[in-house]
């Protein structure tokens, strides 16, 4: 009747099973041939072989002997993608169970084997809306499939095999799960578009068929009992499509639509991508708290401040710092603050009375922004003190009404003149270890710097070239380029008379040396002491030479060759001392300079840690991989359906991994938006502020690459697992 090729043919072949060593045979020996336009109707009764022939026509099933042809060509060496190829562009299958994504709408089901066959997305629309109305849907276009009837489903599955446009449309029970009437408009929907394609059917019930068949195979037992042509029908020209792949873009779009899709695989997911990803950052931020917590412990002889964040610097040329320097500094990121006479920060001081003795550090109140207990401060001369809360037994009710005297203790040198201190409050130390503090006011803080700077250097006073072993005091009564002295010292001076001599000032220390000469204009005695000089206590203050507020500057308050910086963060130091280098400035940090009490031990712990660390992140790395797949795996019906469909390997790994990564970014950036926030004291978590407290950015992006490389994984070998077995049998394990 034609001399065509048959679109295909089969030649004496044999599908076996195998199952636990006993083999079963699904059909032996068939030969058939089909042509284009031919609608071919197949029955017999059940287990006669029928899904069986009709998988292997599909290639969704491997068979066992014998030849098959697609139009014309054997195809023996065929390789996977050679069957993939053939199913993509010659076969659309219509199922008995639907074989419908379930969570997608009718529109999306349709949809998605365009997007599969590469179309764009303004060609898609269209043609899907014209394919829902050819199927009398347009209503549910925007309805899941799962709240559809069975016969809405399978005109869903009509619509997509025909979005699919092949040759053959291979139907398995097609109306099987039907009521009549919804039978009869698929029967008559199949043989609408059968025109010029072929279309084999299998059913139980070949009457529902009868009236459009052109032909009929009776199987009986895996063997074609009957096959008689009933029909003349018109054998075409084959016409195939090769498509193109699925776009970027539109794996991007089906990924993320796979993403959202299905809400509690969605939760799961990201509660399991959420888990991880905190427990990789608590171990890391553990890990490095560890590190600091060992520098913090150490001690050092030079060294008052310990802080952790504190930087030592010096220029390199060794000349002091200007302001442009510190602005400079400052402007650096990471940069908290800047101690310019970082030698304070360094300087003992005792707070003491009759009844009490406190040791410290002084730091100005500016830093302080809370107490403990008790008050801030209001006076120029109230203090907080800063200390362990079990700490001798000093309870702040008694201390709060008693007076101070503030002492420089390596100088044994008494501060407060004519006032005395008082105590506010306490702010304690949480736990780690540390000097008192004493927060005094901007006004103290600044007279202790010069003092400090004072006593770091050498002062030599000479009257009238002699070498005196006097000392100096700022007194506001006195004026610039003036000096008032005893007049017990009256016997360096010509005549017991010194008004108008000259009184010679030279200090010296490791920096710079500042000579200035000041002439006597007052002697006091004991009588006007109080008069000239404006302090109250001869006996203790007698005897100094009294210079101006001016003069005492121009000697000691200097520009600064030695500053301390203050970093935002520990962790934040290295990236701080090697921007200072960049700006010729040497730096140190006092974290380095510290010495910890047994570094042996220490590193054989630190080694320990890491051992057990990487256990941990390894074993927390797989436990999440095969969560991640387990929850993966309960898509292998939607995996399967996407194959039927024409989905390679490659698109299915891909939309796996574009899942996963989008499901795993979402999760990384909620978290880092709200480690974001607690760090910016706008959300109140404790532990999510440790975790922020030590970790770098370098870290975040070890633990990024780490999910990437696990999502990366779990799809390549996912997908791999899916291809191992055929089609058919990776959804018959499903369903
Ligand atoms: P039909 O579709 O005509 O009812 P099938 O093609 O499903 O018949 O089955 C044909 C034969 O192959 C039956 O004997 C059946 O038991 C066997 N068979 C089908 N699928 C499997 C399978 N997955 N494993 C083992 N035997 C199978
Ligand atoms: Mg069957």
């Amino acid at each position: 009747m034609n001399k065509k090729e048959p679109i295909l043919k089969l030649k004496g072949v044999s599908k076996f099973y195998y199952n636990k060593g006993i083999v079963a045979s699904g059909f032996s020996r068939i030969s058939l041939e089909f042509n284009l336009g031919e609608f071919v109707i197949i029955t017999g009764e059940s287990g006669s072989g029928k899904s069986t022939l009709l998988n292997v026509l599909s290639g969704l099933d491997t068979y066992e002997e014998g030849q098959m042809y697609i139009n014309g060509e054997e195809t023996s060496h065929y390789s996977n993608e050679d069957i993939e190829h053939y199913r993509k562009t010659y076969v659309a299958n219509i199922f008995q169970s639907f074989n419908l994504v379930n969570s997608y709408t009718v529109y999306q089901n349709i949809e998605l084997v365009l997007l599969l066959n590469g179309f764009n997305k303004k060609d898609i629309k269209a043609k899907v809306i014209e394919l829902i109305k050819k199927v009398d849907l347009y209503r549910y276009r925007n309805t899941k499939v799962s709240k559809l009837s069975g016969g809405q489903k399978q005109r869903v599955a009509i619509a997509r095999a025909l979005a699919k446009d092949t040759p053959i449309i291979l139907a398995d029970e097609p109306t099987g799960n039907l009521d009549t009437r919804s039978a009869q408009s698929v029967v008559k929907l199949l043989f609408e578009v059968a025109k010029d394609k072929l279309v084999i059917v299998v059913t139980h019930n070949y009457e529902q068929f009868e009236k459009y068949a052109t032909r009929k195979i009776e199987m009986h037992d895996g063997l074609v009992r009957e096959d008689i042509q009933i029909k003349d029908y018109e054998n075409s020209k084959p016409c195939i499509y090769d498509y193109k792949n699925i776009t970027f873009f539109n794996k991007i779009r089906l990924g993320i639509r796979n993403a959202f899709n299905i809400i509690p695989k969605f939760i799961l997911l990201a509660m399991v991508f959420a888990l991880v990803i905190f427990a990789f950052l608590g171990i890391y931020s553990s890990f490095r708290k560890g590190e600091y917590e060992e520098n913090k412990n150490g001690f050092n002889y030079y060294f008052s401040d310990l802080t952790d964040t504190r930087i030592i610097i010096k220029k390199k040329d060794k000349v002091p710092f200007t302001e442009e320097d510190y602005k400079k500094i400052s402007n650096l990121p990471y940069v908290e603050k800047i101690e310019k006479n970082d030698i304070i920060l360094d300087s003992k001081y005792s707070l003491n009375n009759d009844e009490y003795y406190f040791y410290g550090t002084i730091k100005n109140i500016n830093e302080l922004n809370h107490v403990d207990e008790g008050s801030m401060p209001l006076k120029n001369t109230d203090v907080v003190i800063k200390k362990y809360k079990d700490d001798y037994p000093t309870e702040l009710n008694d201390v709060l009404n008693a007076k101070f005297n503030l002492y420089d203790d390596n100088y044994y040198e008494k501060i407060n003149d004519n006032y005395e201190f008082q105590v506010t409050g306490y702010v304690y130390y949480e736990n780690s270890y540390g000097m008192n503090i004493f927060y005094v006011s901007d006004e103290i803080f600044n007279k202790l710097k010069l003092n400090v700077n004072k006593n770091y250097s050498n002062l030599k006073i000479k009257i009238n070239n002699q070498n005196t072993d006097l000392n100096i005091k700022i007194s506001d009564n006195v004026p610039t380029g003036e000096a008032y002295i005893s007049y017990d010292y009256s016997y360096y001076c010509k005549y017991n008379y010194c008004i108008n001599n000259i009184i010679n000032l030279n200090v010296e220390n490791i920096y710079y040396s500042e000579n200035i000469d000041l002439k006597i204009t007052k002697t006091y005695t004991k009588y006007n002491f109080n008069t000239i000089t404006g302090f109250s206590n001869y006996e203790e203050n007698n005897g100094y030479i009294y210079i101006s507020r001016e003069d005492y500057n121009k000697l000691y308050n200097k520009d600064y060759y030695q500053s301390s910086v203050f970093v935002t963060n520990v962790k934040n130091i290295d990236e701080v001392i090697s921007n200072l280098d960049n700006l010729g400035i040497d730096a140190l940090s006092i974290k380095d300079v510290t010495v910890n009490y047994d570094d042996e031990v220490l590193s054989i712990i630190k080694i320990f840690k890491v051992i057990i660390s990487t256990i941990v992140f390894i074993v927390l790395f797989f436990i999440a991989y095969f969560v991640i797949r387990l929850i993966e795996k309960s898509r292998n019906v939607y995996y399967a359906t996407i194959r039927f469909l024409g989905a390679s390997k490659k698109v299915i790994k891909n939309l796996i991994s574009i899942e996963l990564y989008f499901i795993y970014h979402f999760v990384y950036l909620l978290i880092l938006l709200i480690i974001f926030l607690v760090h910016n004291k706008i959300l109140h978590i404790n532990w999510i502020n440790s975790l922020a407290n030590y970790l770098t950015i370098k870290d975040y992006i070890i633990i990024y690459i780490l999910m990437f490389v696990m999502s990366a994984l779990i799809s390549f070998r996912y997908s791999r697992k899916l291809f191992k077995s055929s089609a058919m049998s990776t959804y018959r394990q499903e369903v």
